[in-house]
């Protein structure tokens, strides 16, 4: 499921530090990511590319970025890719004028990466041909309706808080892989300051007793001892 892309990015950032974190999370979640640093190899990259979406950044050395969705928008022959805008803090000038040129949406800075991603996933689930975004997982005996945040087992439904549901939606869309309580903190509770690794554990607790058949021998939430958790497809 890790191994299909699900669908084409462009990083338009002129500041290499946030372009590499942002192209870093966009691969992890399974998508093709290329990145440029102006606005004329923006342009040059969606006609050469046709990318799904654009993460354009507004304050772009030579031509910016609303000045490139303005190009882009006019075009009539160019496919319309969908927009996410990064706008500066208390900006908002710039925030409405993207959306008037037809951003799908926006992102302030400074974002959290794994937000930004939620928000590439959510205008893709809207404006794509519905061949990029998954609307449901599912393995064997447990299937995870993502759009309508529904999980059940052997058929029958589980009820989860929304906390729960997205850490394991997090997990399951990463297979095998092991995520340590802080990274799972950052992913799954966004850099609240108000939650410590010990939340982790008790979340991981609470979900399995709800969706392992035995929760004290998991069959799907396994804990790699020393390191954190992973989920078993
Ligand atoms: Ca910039």
């Amino acid at each position: 499921m890790n191994s299909v892309s699900r669908g084409s990015v462009l990083v338009v950032e002129d500041e290499p530090t946030i372009a590499d974190v942002v192209a870093r999370y966009l691969r992890r979640a399974g998508y093709e990511t290329q990145v440029v640093g102006d606005g004329a190899a923006a342009l040059a990259a969606v006609g050469a590319r046709r990318p799904d979406l654009i993460i354009l950044d507004v304050m772009l050395p030579g031509v910016d970025g609303l000045e490139v969705m303005r190009r882009l928008r006019e075009d009539a022959g160019t496919h319309q890719v969908a927009i996410l805008l990064l706008t500066a803090r208390g900006d908002e000038v710039d925030r409405v004028a993207g959306l008037r040129l037809g951003a799908d949406d926006y992102v302030v800075k400074p974002f959290s990466p794994a937000e930004l991603i939620a928000r590439v996933d959510a205008v893709l689930r809207r404006t794509g041909d519905g061949t990029g975004a998954e609307t449901e997982l599912s393995f064997e005996g447990l299937r995870i309706d993502v759009a309508g945040h529904r999980v059940t087992r052997d058929g029958e439904e589980v009820v989860l808080t929304q906390r729960e549901f997205e850490l394991l939606l997090f997990l399951a869309r990463h297979p095998g892989q092991v995520f340590s309580r802080d990274q799972l903190m950052e992913s799954v509770w966004r850099y609240s300051f108000y939650t410590d690794t010990a939340t982790v554990t008790v979340h991981v607790r609470r979900l399995r007793a709800k969706l392992e058949r035995e929760p004290s021998a998991p069959r799907w939430l396994e804990t790699v001892w020393g390191i954190g958790y992973r989920f078993q497809p």
